[in-house]
């Protein structure tokens, strides 16, 4: 054996003294003076203090959108979204299947029958042909995911909602600070979901938003996420059926802080991006390695995941073996990533069961391309972005070593 020996083969780990990135959440005094102030103000609740409505002024201006409610997560962001748009039980909402399982469910929780479409396999995002493919007289909106980060063909979706007649919500909950052309993301389509999610780029623990540019719908939004209040009326005036689902003030404190610390470590996140990518350059050309190609319209990218496929390593049945090699050499939060939705059995047969009691059939649907990058994908978080630049060098030579030596590997 010589030096580049896999540490899963016994060789030596590219990072010997273990996993070197930073953990998640970040956090300082900023955190800690804002927790504090909330505490002592007494004005726990955005009913009485307004922390909450400061930062959905700021996340606004941050996402260039009209307006800006914030919310519990970004899961009931989405079926409050659906709800908003006038999406109800037996309607179809086009879906991409290689998402968050919170994508297809936020429908679902509504009543409303997830449809998937499939993804294009070099940038993991759905493919707006496919999607439109997928509509139906019964279909109301279409949920486009800028998954990673990586914005979608926004061009290609608002023209396509506005052909067909359907409403467009982008899933942003990994996008936080993402740009298509030049526009922040969430408000190009008709509105636009986030997660505060522990694991997100900009967190509370939990929490979530939703944006538009629409006064109208941000008002109604106003009053679904305060049972029914609208904006400066009466405590008891509910003028519409609407849900408790307010953030703390705790939270929104939280996220006034890592708001502002957000652009620098995008900053730093784009830059290591760019460094792993030159790293990887040669193995990308030879075909061992496929990143998603540049596009100009990615004017920037939320760098919620470093994604990349080894497309020789999933037809040989080893993409596990690598992520378990890439673990043992000190990465030890590389993942193998999603199994895609429309092999999710919960979600079919919830939909399944949808579709009967409004007294129709529901025909899942093939989506190969989200079958293949699912065995061929590997997933770094976001943390793998933030690292000096010598264990940026460490990570690339980490993911040439497994990728180099993979012949060895066994399922
Ligand atoms: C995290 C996430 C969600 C759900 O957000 P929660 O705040 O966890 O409910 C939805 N969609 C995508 C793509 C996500 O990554």
């Amino acid at each position: 054996m010589n030096s580049a020996a896999l540490a899963v083969q016994q060789g030596p780990a590219t990072f010997g003294d273990g996993d070197p990135f930073p953990t998640w959440p970040m956090h300082d005094e900023t955190e800690e003076r804002a927790i504090l102030e909330v505490l002592r103000s007494g004005k726990w609740g955005s009913t009485h203090g307004d922390v909450v409505a400061t930062f959905e002024r700021e996340f606004a201006d941050y996402q260039q959108a009209g307006h800006a409610t914030c919310l519990v997560n970004g899961t009931i962001a989405i079926s409050v979204a659906l709800r908003a748009a006038g999406v109800g039980v037996g309607d179809e909402v086009v879906v991409p299947p290689y998402t968050f399982i919170a994508t297809a469910s936020a429908a679902l929780l509504i009543g409303a029958v997830p449809i998937f479409a499939d993804v294009d396999p070099a940038t993991h995002l759905l493919d707006p042909a496919e999607a439109e493919k997928m509509i139906t007289e019964r279909t109301k909106a279409i949920i486009v995911v800028h998954l990673a980060g990586r914005p979608a063909d926004m061009d290609s979706f608002t023209d396509l909602g506005r052909r067909r007649g359907v409403v467009i919500i982008e899933d942003a909950a990994q996008a936080h600070g993402a740009s298509y052309r030049g526009r922040r993301v969430g408000a190009i389509g008709d509105m636009g979901t986030f997660s505060f999610q522990s694991s997100k780029n900009i967190t509370s623990g939990e929490g979530g938003a939703i944006v538009t540019d629409d006064p109208s719908t941000g008002s109604q939004l106003y009053s679904m996420v305060n049972v029914g209040r609208v904006r400066g009326g009466g405590w008891y005036e509910h003028q519409s059926i609407g849900h408790n689902l307010r953030l703390t003030e705790f939270q929104a404190a939280l996220l006034r802080a890592q708001l502002v610390r957000h652009p620098s470590q995008q900053a730093a996140r784009e830059q290591n991006a760019k460094l792993i990518g030159a790293g990887l350059a040669d193995l990308v050309a030879d075909g061992r390695i496929a990143l998603a190609p540049d596009d100009p319209a990615v004017t920037e990218h939320g760098r919620h995941l470093f994604i990349f496929r080894v497309p020789q390593l999933g037809a040989a049945g080893l993409r596990d073996a690598a992520v378990k090699a890439l673990q043992a050499e000190g990465l030890s939060a590389a993942s193998t990533g999603y199994v895609p939705l429309h092999r999710n059995e919960p979600l079919i047969n919830e939909a399944t069961e949808i579709s009967r009691r409004v007294g129709r059939t529901y025909t899942p649907t093939d989506c190969p391309n989200a079958d293949l990058v699912s065995a061929d994908t590997i997933w770094l978080p976001h943390t793998y972005l933030l690292g000096t630049e010598e264990q940026t060098e460490l990570l690339v030579s980490a993911i040439r070593k497994v990728v180099l030596e993979a012949d060895s590997l066994t399922p």
